[in-house]
């Protein structure tokens, strides 16, 4: 799950330490897309924000997902729903799931995609540091209730 690796407090320290003022509406959005199982749009961010806080302003939250994005510490799901969908960034290389039919998002196991990377630099000479690699298909659970 994706809530297992994302720690909230980091992006808030990261925040802080950029010189950036902390709002109590940045806190509410790092901790929905901390805690999210699927990737949310901006529009998506905003429906749940104004859950906790009903007079968050949609602007507000369309700002904030552009700096959290600018920033690194979400990403843009490509080929997915109109590539508007966000899920966080994790700190290593990593592969990215998403089932075609219930949404959920999952970070897999990537021992095997650091090996070929590791392989693949030792054989170009390129020095590799960013991933983008993203797999669809159907979850466990979304196999079971077929
Ligand atoms: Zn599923």
């Amino acid at each position: 799950m994706l809530s297992k690796s994302i720690n909230p407090e980091d992006w808030l320290a990261a925040l802080d330490e950029g010189g950036f003022r902390v709002t109590t509406v940045q806190e509410t959005l790092i901790d929905i897309f901390a805690h999210s199982e699927y990737p949310l749009s901006a529009e998506q961010a905003w429906d749940a924000a104004r859950q906790s806080r009903p007079k968050t302003g949609r602007a507000t939250v369309y700002r904030m997902v552009e700096k959290l994005e600018s920033l690194g510490f979400i990403r843009r799901v490509h080929g997915y729903q109109g590539c508007s969908h966000f899920v966080p960034t994790l700190p290593e290389l990593m592969m990215l799931f998403i089932c075609l039919d219930c949404g959920r998002a999952d970070y897999l196991d990537s021992q095997p995609l650091g090996d070929l990377i590791q392989h693949s630099e030792h054989a170009s000479g390129h020095h590799i540091t960013d991933s983008r690699l993203q797999l669809f298909g159907a979850c466990a659970d979304c196999q079971q209730n077929a």
